[in-house]
């Protein structure tokens, strides 16, 4: 548990840089060309460019909260403004007055908390309490650790909701240390650095945490994203329920997620493969925390599409969860390719009737793209299966209906048909 010296001198003091401000005024006028306004209306809360008629006052800077009407000047709702990306306007609400700023932000934060404590089960202390646009924070992630907030603020409007945020948090959950980890794609075209600090309460590397009623070791300070992917909850729940004397391949198994539920579901065997050795440590180390030994499961460093193309194995169940292979929408059609290849070279590894749960992360190659990209494999391996079910991330992980772009995981359960 070192400090981690690399991050030292990103540490920032408490929350209160200058440019937060708790009060925020609307700064402005966003009015947009006739008909423009039908996809708000249809529930995106996202406002491009093109749609713009006109801003007023010009100057105005980056994460500006502003007021959006129709063409006809019929106010649509509040939002926050970026001149400089294409999405011009994430809109926080959509009736009301932003005048207490400070009190909507909370109120968000008390129902998102609502609704987490409705949907994650008792034996789980670790999920999404708030994911963005779905709860009505544009921008913003807090993903909760036990007693433990990793925050995101990926937007120049969400960027300047830090003080609110992490005071509201403290209020509702009293948190014993809120962590910020911005950083990513979308912070830089909204004109942003990464930024790595302690918010609120003490330092810290790790967070113990229950998750399906296993024991989780979280890396909050060095892991990816915030520590954890939380959103495949409710999958590894469904992966231990299909484990039950397989033999399991867990590709890209990053801190042991669904190695340690298919050793729970009481598989006969796990080889889980991942390129990173401090993945592979972390996993080492949760399955310790479970009191399995070291032999329980099989951890292999190499390159997924290596092992799978050189392993001549064959396993009942195998689950396939890499990294974002698209990055952008213009690389799409490679990366479809990329996840045929990849599944392609999966099929091929599974036993007579076996069972492959495969994912996409990314938001370029969602839904039926993915579904025709895992098509695309079995025709090539010759492998056929039947669709089980289509899966996605867990239900503290919302996306606003009417908003497509807020999707991001596909996944697919399917059988082998001999
Ligand atoms: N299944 C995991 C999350 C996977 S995240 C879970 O349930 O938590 C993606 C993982 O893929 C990361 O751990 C990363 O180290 C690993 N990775 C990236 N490229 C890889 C490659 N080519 N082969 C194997 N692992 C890879």
């Amino acid at each position: 548990m070192d400090a981690n010296r690399a991050d030292a001198d990103r540490r920032r003091p408490a929350a209160g840089a200058a440019s937060v401000h708790s009060k925020p005024t609307v700064a402005g006028r966003v009015r947009l060309l006739p008909g423009r306004e039908r996809p708000l209306r249809a529930g995106n809360p996202w406002l491009f460019s093109q749609a713009i008629a006109a801003v007023e006052p010009p100057g105005l800077a980056a994460g500006d909260l502003v007021e959006v009407s129709d063409a006809a000047g019929l106010l649509l709702g509040f939002g926050h403004y970026n001149p400089t990306t294409t999405i011009a306007v994430r809109l926080f609400c959509r009736s009301g007055n932003p005048a207490n700023f400070a009190e909507l932000v909370e109120d968000r934060l008390a129902r998102a908390l609502a609704a987490r404590r409705a949907l994650v089960r008792d034996d789980t202390d670790c999920y999404r309490l708030v994911n963005a646009e779905a709860d009505g924070l544009a921008g913003v992630i807090v993903d909760r650790y036990a007693d433990v907030a990793v925050v995101q603020f990926l937007t120049a409007g969400a960027d300047r909701m830090r003080e609110l945020v992490v005071n509201a948090l403290t209020r509702l959950i009293a948190p014993r240390a809120v962590l910020e980890r911005s950083r990513g794609a979308v912070r830089r075209e909204e004109g942003l650095d990464d930024r790595q600090a302690l918010l609120a309460g003490e330092e810290l590397e790790e967070v113990v945490v229950r998750e399906n009623g296993l024991t989780l070791c979280v890396a909050v300070r060095r892991g990816q994203k915030t520590g954890y992917f939380l959103d495949q909850r409710e999958n590894r729940a469904l992966f231990a329920g299909l484990a039950r004397n397989a033999r399991v391949l867990d590709c890209f198994c990053y801190a042991g997620g669904f190695t340690l539920a298919a050793l729970a579901g009481g598989a006969r065997s796990v080889t889980a493969v991942d390129s990173s050795a401090l993945a592979l440590s972390w996993a080492q180390r949760n399955l310790a925390l479970n009191a399995y030994s070291a032999q329980a499961a099989t951890l292999v460093r190499a390159r997924a599409e290596r092992f799978l193309a050189e392993s001549g194995e064959s396993f009942e169940l195998v689950v396939l969860d890499p990294p974002p292979l698209a990055r952008s929408r213009s690389a799409r059609r490679s990366a479809a390719r990329l996840y045929t290849e990849l599944n392609r070279l999966a099929l091929a590894r599974l036993a007579p009737y076996g069972l492959l749960m495969t994912f996409s992360c990314s938001t370029h190659v969602a839904g039926d793209d993915f579904v025709h990209a895992v098509a695309e494999a079995q025709a090539q391996s010759g492998r056929y299966a039947r669709l089980l079910r289509r899966l996605g991330p867990a239900p503290d992980h919302p996306v606003l209906l009417g908003h497509p772009e807020g999707q991001y995981l596909t996944g697919l359960l399917l059988a082998a048909t001999d």
